[in-house]
Formats: C-alpha cells, structure tokens, sequence
C-alpha cells in the first residue's frame, strides 16, 4: 500500500501542531464539496550543504492568493506571515540530505455553498530524495481537462485533482508513471500534476493556459532560462499527434522538476535529449545554488 509520510509537525490554525492533533470537521465544505486551493512549493538543499531555500515563495503565494479569490475563498494571510509559516514548518522538520515539498492548502473550514466562509491556512511538508527525477512512460488520458467555464484549470483546487485521479488510474493500469489529458478539443493541456514541455525542431513549446492547463511556475522559470540560453520557447496550442512525433518530450512541475518523457503512449523516443539537458542543467544547477540567475528567485531559510 501507498503511505503518505506523517511528519511531526503541520502548520494549521496559526501554529506548529502535532500531525495526529491536524483535524477539519466532517461538516466543512472543505470535505463535503472539496472545497480548497493549494500549492506545492519545493525546499532545495544547496549544492554545499550550507543552506536550505525555498524556490518562488512569492510567486506561489500570488497564485494561491489568486485562486482563492477565484473560488471565493477569504485569504488574509499576507505574504510575510505565509512565509514565516513556511519557514517556521520547514525548521521544524528539516533533516540533512533530504529536501522538502510543502503543501499549503487554504481549507473552508465554515460557511455554507459560499456564504459566511471561514478558511483556514494549512501547511504540510513532505521529505524529499535529494536526486533528479528518471525519465518515465506517460501515456494520453481518455479524460479530459474541462473548459474554463466548467472546472476551470487556472485555480489550483482540490475539485481539479479528480480527473487527474481518473487519469492516473487509468495510467497505472496501461503502466505509465503519468498521463497527458487532452482538452475538449484534444489538444494537450497538461499532464496530472504537472506541464507539457516539448521539443520540435530546436524549439520548446509549451500550451498557454487557454488550452486548459495551471498557469506554471516552472514553465515560467524555464522561459527565463531558454531566453538566457539563446533556446527559442513559444506558447501555442499543441496536437496530439504533434505530441507523439515530437523530437524530446518533457513534464514540467514543483514536485515533478523536469522529467524527461522516455515514452508517450507505444512510442520511444530517442535517448539523446540535447535541448532538455541543457535546459535542466541549468534549472539544477541554479536550484541547488551553484549559479545565480533571476528567474531562480529563492528564499533561504
Ligand atoms: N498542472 C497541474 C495540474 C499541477 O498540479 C501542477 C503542479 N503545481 C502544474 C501544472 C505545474 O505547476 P508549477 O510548475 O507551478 O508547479
């Protein structure tokens, strides 16, 4: 079976709780309709060993702070007191040689079909391999992302993680690690937890959020860098047969980084991923401060 860590700690209600003393009433529409907004954040070790940073706080508080005015959810929190609450969970929790993946997730924790709402900011954190992800078999969903205005896929909602659920099911069966699900036009909008990258002729592309995917932190990081690496990177919408000719193939996410797709649906792609490496070397070794560059905003701990 599947186990989730129980670290020590999460950070709810203001404080540092034990993880058996983290509870939500059944009642809530947190539980009842699945009603949260949340984000994933990654804590890299440095290189040396000598610092732990957090990587885009900023840019994950904006975007929670987004979602939660999207699902009309009151988010008081500014975003110093969200990082000390990040700062405080990860000193709490910190081992050496394991990075950490936080979870901020915004509960409503009282109202009622959106009226009288009461959230509350939850943290939890999750130890992390301190390696770059292998490259994995992903295969295209039968399920779909919806549109905009049915499950709208710029609010980074619990509500959206079912279809994700569906599609890994799916996934696992067939035997791929992840799936790509198509838009009502199938088209790519994105993978379960992560965005598409692909590569065609020395060019990386990327679907804009219209196509159906979560406006992406990574996808962001990784324009900056191909502009500072003379790569050209152009958002448009991607087909699927495009997506199972492409040259190099990639998802991109917080948790996922870049791993490298070795096969989509029954074909292989070639083993030689010149224009993703260079670009993952560059991701690595700026996360793990060994270079600086300004799309690679970190915040030490
Ligand atoms: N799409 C989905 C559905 C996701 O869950 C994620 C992970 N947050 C992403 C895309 C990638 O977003 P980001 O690069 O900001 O982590």
């Amino acid at each position: 079976m599947t186990k989730l860590q129980k670290p020590q700690f999460v950070y709810m209600n203001g404080r540092l709780v034990a993880w058996d003393d983290a509870k939500i009433h059944i009642s809530s529409e947190a539980l009842i309709r699945g009603i949260s907004v949340f984000e994933g954040i990654k804590g890299y070790w440095r290189h040396d060993g000598a610092q732990f940073a957090l990587l885009a706080l900023r840019e994950h508080y904006d975007r929670l702070a987004r979602s939660a005015i999207l699902n009309h959810l009151p988010f008081t929190v500014i975003f110093e007191e969200f990082r000390g609450a990040c700062l405080s969970l990860v000193r709490a929790l910190l081992t050496k040689e394991q990075d950490l993946w936080l979870r901020p997730t915004l509960f409503a924790v009282e109202g009622h079909w959106g009226a009288d709402t009461v959230t509350d900011l939850v943290i939890t954190a999750y130890h992390q391999e301190m390696k770059k992800p292998e490259p994995i078999d992903v295969g295209i969903a039968t399920w779909q992302r919806p549109l905009d205005v049915g499950l709208p896929a710029r609010i980074k909602s619990a509500a959206n993680y079912q279809v994700g659920r569906l599609a890994r099911i799916e996934g696992r069966r067939q035997g791929f690690a992840d799936m790509i699900l198509p838009n009502q036009w199938g088209r790519v909008a994105e993978a379960t937890g992560s965005c598409v990258l692909m590569v065609r002729n020395g060019r990386v592309v990327s679907p804009p959020a219209y196509e159906g995917c979560l406006e992406s932190i990574t996808v962001n990081i990784v324009e900056e860098l191909c502009r500072g690496l003379r790569i050209p990177f152009d958002r448009r919408p991607i087909e699927r047969t495009e997506l199972l000719v492409a040259d190099e193939l990639c998802l991109a996410g917080t948790l996922m980084e870049l791993g490298v797709v070795r096969r989509i649906e029954s074909r292989e792609l070639a083993k030689h991923t010149p224009v993703l490496d260079t670009i993952s070397e560059q991701f690595w070794a700026c996360v793990r401060g060994m270079r600086d560059h300004p799309a690679v905003r970190l915040t030490a701990v």
